[in-house]
Formats: structure tokens, sequence, C-alpha cells
């Protein structure tokens, strides 16, 4: 029987490379809710709203056609049927996705979304509010976590080639990220207590995708 995985834990610590090829393995559908709040907040700065201003924020939202489009080994992004599954990662979305995340409406507005994918069962979806807020019922709530340097590297190796970026300036951006996450009113990062967490910072990526679905399996 396909169940409902909850997978939570800090930006870098490897929750969507990790969920995506659980969930091909597995024939389960991967919902990356991070590319949720990063297509709202690449809408905000494409239509020329100031992203620090919540109203204007909030008053895009309904003009936003967001969805998420499975293929065999991923998924695509697209708002109002532009593909945008490469703009999400920039430097500039990155920068500003936790401040459009930090607000109600935008959160309100994407967990139903969220709610309503996650429907069919079988899914495994990955973000900082799934097993508090999002699926608080998931049979399986996963904490994912890594110490900052870890996380820093990781990103960085990822970047590095596409953008000209300090391995310091990811650790500071990390940390930044940490610290609006955890800190934040609406629905702020936190482990739940009946997670089970995995510390990725000493385990190489086969592991850790080994040891999750060995959780998911059993
Ligand atoms: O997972 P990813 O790093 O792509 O998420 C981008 C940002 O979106 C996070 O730093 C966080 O601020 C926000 N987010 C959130 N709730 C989720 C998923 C992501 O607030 N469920």
């Amino acid at each position: 029987r396909k169940i409902a995985v909850a997978v939570d834990g800090p930006a870098g610590a490897g929750k969507s490379s990790i969920s995506k090829l659980v969930a091909q393995r597995l024939g389960y559908l991967y919902i990356d809710t991070g590319a949720m709040y990063r297509a709202i907040t690449w809408a905000a700065l494409h239509a020329g709203v100031d992203v620090k201003d919540e109203i204007k924020v909030t008053a895009l939202l309904p003009s936003i056609d967001l969805r998420l489009e499975p293929t065999k080994d991923s998924f695509r992004v697209y708002v109002n049927n532009r593909e945008i599954t490469a703009d999400i990662r920039s430097q500039a979305v990155t920068g500003h996705v936790s401040q459009v995340a930090s607000y109600k409406s935008v959160r309100e507005f994407l967990v139903e979304k969220q709610r309503q994918m996650a429907r069919c069962g079988g899914v495994i979806l990955d973000g900082r509010d799934i097993g508090s807020v999002v699926l608080p019922d998931a049979e399986l709530k996963i904490y994912l976590t890594a110490s900052v340097d870890a996380r820093a590297h990781r990103r960085w190796l990822e970047v590095k080639d596409i953008e000209e970026v300090s391995l310091e300036d990811i650790k500071r951006s990390v940390k930044e990220r940490d610290l609006m996450d955890t800190t934040r009113k609406e629905s702020p990062l936190i482990c739940v207590p009946e997670a089970v967490v995995v510390d990725s910072s000493n385990m190489s990526f086969d592991n850790t995708v080994e040891h999750i679905m060995k959780l998911i399996i059993d």
C-alpha cells in the first residue's frame, strides 16, 4: 500500500534530490513545495512587484496559474503556461523566496493546492511545514537535516558552474534562510516529535536514498 510521506528540513539538506529519486524508484508522485514558493516569488519579481510589499504580493495571487507537471524523472514548473523550471533556481529568486514564503496569504494559497495534489495518495511532499501543517496525518514524517557546512558545500557544487558565487556567500545565504524559516510567525520550520530524524552530514547521497526508501517500505 502506498502512503503519504512528509519530508521536512532546512535549506540544502538534499530533500528535493533525495525525495525525487525515492519517489521515482517507488512509483510515488513527488511534490516539491519549495518550487511552488519559488514560482510565486518568480511571478512577483517578473511582474515588477516589490516582494517586500505583502499587500501587493497578495493581490497578485489570483492571477497566478501555477502548475507542476511530472516528467519521467523530475517535473516542470509553469506559471500562466510559461515554463519557468530553470528560472526558479536563480539567486534572485533564492534571495527573496523566504520573504515571500513568510506571508500568510501565500501560504494559504499554496497549502490548499498542495493538499489537493496529495489527495491521490502515494506521494512524497518535501518542504518545511509538510508534517506540521500540510499533511499532519501523513503516515511517515521525515526530518532530513545536515550541518550548515555540509549543506552550503553541496549547494555550492550545484550552482558554481551556473553562477559566479563564493562558498562564503552561499553559507551566509543558507544561514539567513535557516533563520527566516525557523523564526517566522507563519508555519515556521520545526521538527515534529513524531518525525524520524535523518542527519545526512556524514552520509553519502546513495546511502541517504537507501535509508529513506527503507523507512517508506518497512
Ligand atoms: O526547498 P527550497 O529551498 O527550494 O525552498 C525555498 C524556500 O521556500 C525556503 O527557504 C522556505 O523559505 C520556503 N518554503 C516554505 N515552506 C515549504 C517549502 C519551502 O516556507 N513547504
